[in-house]
């Protein structure tokens, strides 16, 4: 498979240079040069298939070009190897946790694939890679635990001081070994732009082959495409439209879900569900793209103002409007209202969701109020993540899993590092 720049589609790459080669101008973004159609035989027995089989036959067909099978299975079954159950919680309501991973995010899933990945594309070189990950909590532990100890891998995680949660900050800060943590003054917008800043530095990418695990890596953000898949394959046969209600960030979740559906999943529509940083529900009204500043809200992990994967929505769309505001709807929630949502799973299910699946939760409903049809929302964290506003709007204490417990515990090992790029770059040296 050749990958694309969407900045400049004649500049063709490789795989490995589109997962490893750092981005080298502010906003390049790599996509596969097509994308496959997954076989009707693959679809007709989808319902008695693993996960592992699943995710395995959906990368066959994107990169088995590039990766022999063997290799692909070792990948798969290293990095999927924890469950992603449907449940059921009312007669056309599902929620998929993607959950169940080591650090209790769906980000797991693809910061794990990627690291299998890059140990595969890295097993020949004799060179150090250094990946730059910017961060509001999930991804930077997920992508820490994901590469600990990661031969030939450095990694440098940057999150916004003060604005991830307790333990969030636990599972960024004690990894040690070949993970650094800096803890950057100021947003996460602030942690992309240092990044970014890197990334367009030759010297810095020459002396430290920089490559990034941002969900702007398409190493990251494929694998998350699986679990759409294995969502339909656990739904009993239903014959009412299926849709998916996404809690959206940075908006690599939700461009995993479109590419499954171009893979040919049936999937209806899919659902932007985000806080008050809405810049892409308010484009799914109006047509206009109006980026603005990132607003602090109790789902931290949806904080992004200017979410980088909106552009390989377009892309994935040849920009035409009409087409993307079909497939996708979108709402956005004020924190009193995800609160609320929280408090209602929990009374009419008796089901406690962290803030970000509370969202999800939100935009489906908004849309089954109009639309008959079986919807399944994503819970992205598991509850014990956001232990105080999840108590505070269930009124029932969460469960703490037994990995965390042992990790509140752990002392934390972290950089302070001011917003300024002449300070990061002189760290990096
Ligand atoms: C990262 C994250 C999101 C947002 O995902 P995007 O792919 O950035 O849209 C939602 N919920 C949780 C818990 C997350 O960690």
């Amino acid at each position: 498979m050749n990958f694309y720049n969407i900045n400049n589609p004649s500049e063709q790459v490789s795989l490995k240079e589109a997962v490893l080669k750092s981005v080298t101008r502010v906003s390049d973004l790599y996509m596969p040069e097509y994308i496959p159609i997954l076989s009707s035989e693959f679809f007709n027995k989808l319902n008695n298939t693993s996960l592992q089989e699943i995710a395995c036959n959906v990368t066959k067909v994107m990169l088995g070009q590039d990766i022999p099978d063997i290799s692909i299975e070792n990948i798969i079954n290293r990095a999927l190897n924890f469950e992603i159950p449907l449940r059921q919680l009312d007669k056309n309501l599902y929620v998929l946790e993607l959950f169940h991973g080591p650090t209790l995010a769906f980000k797991d899933i693809g910061a794990r694939f990627m690291a299998g990945l890059f140990e595969y594309l890295l097993r020949n070189e004799n060179r150090e890679t250094t990946i730059l990950v910017a961060t509001s909590g999930d991804t930077g532990s997920a992508v820490a635990n994901a590469f600990f100890n990661c031969k030939m891998v450095k990694v440098v995680i940057l999150f916004p001081a003060g604005k991830v949660s307790n333990i969030q900050e636990k599972q960024l800060t004690t990894m040690g070994g070949n993970i650094m943590a800096l803890e950057v003054d100021g947003d996460f917008d602030d942690c992309q732009r240092l990044v970014k800043l890197a990334f367009s530095d030759a010297e810095l990418n020459s002396r430290l082959n920089l490559t990034s695990a941002n969900s702007i890596n398409f190493a990251r953000l494929f694998p998350q495409s699986f679990y759409y898949f294995y969502g339909l394959s656990q739904l009993a046969a239903t014959n009412k439209p299926v849709v998916f209600s996404v809690p959206s960030g940075n908006f690599g979740n939700l461009t995993a879900g479109i590419i499954a559906k171009k893979m040919g999943l049936p999937v209806h529509r899919l659902i932007a569900s985000t806080n008050v940083n809405r810049c892409v529900p308010e484009y799914l009204l109006n047509g206009r793209f109006d980026p603005q500043p990132t607003i602090h809200t109790i789902t931290n992990a949806m904080d992004v103002g200017n979410p980088s994967n909106f552009r390989r929505i377009l892309d994935l769309y040849n920009n035409q409007y009409n087409l993307i505001s079909t497939d996708i709807k979108g709402y956005w929630f004020t924190d009193e209202q995800t609160l609320r949502a929280m408090n209602d799973l929990q009374n009419r299910y008796l089901y406690q969701a962290d803030p970000h699946g509370a969202v999800a939760y939100l935009g489906l409903k908004e849309y089954m109020e109009r639309n008959d049809c079986c919807g399944i929302f994503l819970e992205t964290a598991h509850p014990s993540k956001f232990p105080d506003e999840v108590e505070k709007a269930t009124n029932k204490k969460v469960q703490i899993p037994e990995t965390l417990k042992d990790l509140m515990a752990l002392k934390k090992g972290s950089v302070k590092m001011p917003n300024s790029f002449a300070s990061f770059r002189d760290y990096l040296i």
